[in-house]
């Protein structure tokens, strides 16, 4: 074992001095490969070490691989030293066309985001925002849900402690919007929101949600209507065929799913409308007196309508997307892919 110790010694000094004196990358480089290299001297005395006890192969390794980090660093910075003499003499080609930046842009989710908030302000909207973590109240008392209403489950919502929730919709933000303005209100509320939900290729447990809504005297349906075309058509593309289904909502009565017909197969059936020739796209609805009654607006004089959407669900319509969870995973190959 002695003798291993004494060998590792001298090429420690050997090549010490020979890294010191090495004048060229290239003479450095054969340095490091006839040392570290896979058939280099420091490799050769490791692969004796098989002959040992298992304590002396202990002290011995430590030792042998002490200077292995001590010889790699010291050949890393004469490497820097040496660079920085060539370049000093001019040995870089500074002609040479430089490697291009990598520009970024931004995410379709973003994207998406901003054309739906850009087409509701021509229309008049003003943008609120509300809080992420929410009461039960807001989120859901103040919007008509009852008590033993199913969303407001553990199963399908994140409670924080007490009656405080991850929002499951950005439609508290009407109520609040309400509690401070007299009508007319017309306000869209972008955000994230949370749902207690097994993550699929279609569902994922957060997600942005854009939610709108109008209160002033005689906001009647034609009127939801008329702003969910021009939004669609502006959107999607004029003319897109829509279609009213009704539905419920604890917030709207009466409450219509809008439908507009499969742009993929125009309306023969395909995977992505499900053979049924048709893409729901948003709910809506007129503002049930319920919840104006929570914030003090007078149902006998103004109405309103509200609708939302789920931005991810739109952006996958909109640009073929087949997988939500590719939207959050930040994959630099998927992103490139959508400018
Ligand atoms: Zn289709």
């Amino acid at each position: 074992m002695q003798i291993i110790l004494d060998e590792l010694g001298r090429l420690e000094t050997e090549t010490v001095r020979q890294i010191a004196e090495a004048g060229t990358l290239e003479t450095l480089e054969e340095l490091r490969v006839g040392v570290l290299g896979k058939k280099g001297r420091l490799t050769a005395i490791l692969r004796g070490l098989k002959d040992l006890t298992v304590d002396q192969k202990r002290d011995v390794g430590g030792r042998a691989n002490q200077l292995k980090t001590k010889l790699e660093d010291l050949i890393v910075s004469r490497r820097e030293e040496l660079m920085g003499a060539s370049s000093e003499a001019g040995l870089i080609d500074i002609t040479l066309p430089g490697r291009p930046l990598r520009y970024g842009h931004r995410h379709l989710v973003t994207v998406v985001m901003d054309q739906i908030i850009d087409i509701f302000q021509r229309m008049g909207f003003e943008i609120a925002d509300g809080p992420d973590i929410e009461t039960d109240y807001y989120n859901f008392s103040a919007l008509n849900f009852p008590p033993d209403h199913p969303a407001r489950d553990e199963q399908d919502t994140f409670y924080v402690e007490g009656d405080r929730l991850l929002r499951t919709h950005t439609s508290g933000v009407q109520v609040r919007e309400f509690e401070k303005r007299r009508p007319p209100v017309k306000i869209i509320a972008p955000g994230l929101v949370f749902r207690n939900e097994a993550v699929n290729t279609r569902a994922h447990c957060v997600f942005h949600q854009v939610e709108g809504f109008y209160v002033d005297t005689d906001v009647s349906f034609s009127d939801l209507k008329g702003v969910l075309e021009a939004f669609v058509y502006e959107f999607f593309g004029p003319g897109v065929e829509m279609r009213y289904r009704p539905s419920f909502f604890p917030f709207t009565e009466p409450s219509a799913e809008v439908d507009i017909r499969c742009f993929l197969c125009g309306g023969k059936g395909c995977q992505v409308c499900k053979h049924e020739g048709w893409l729901e796209i948003l709910g809506s609805g007129m503002i049930d007196p319920a919840v104006f009654k929570n914030v003090g607006y007078d149902s006998e004089r103004v109405s309103g309508f509200a609708f939302g959407m789920g931005v991810e669900r739109t952006a996958m319509l909109r640009y073929q997307v087949n997988d939500i969870r590719l939207l959050f995973e930040n994959d630099i190959r998927f992103i490139r892919q959508i400018r």
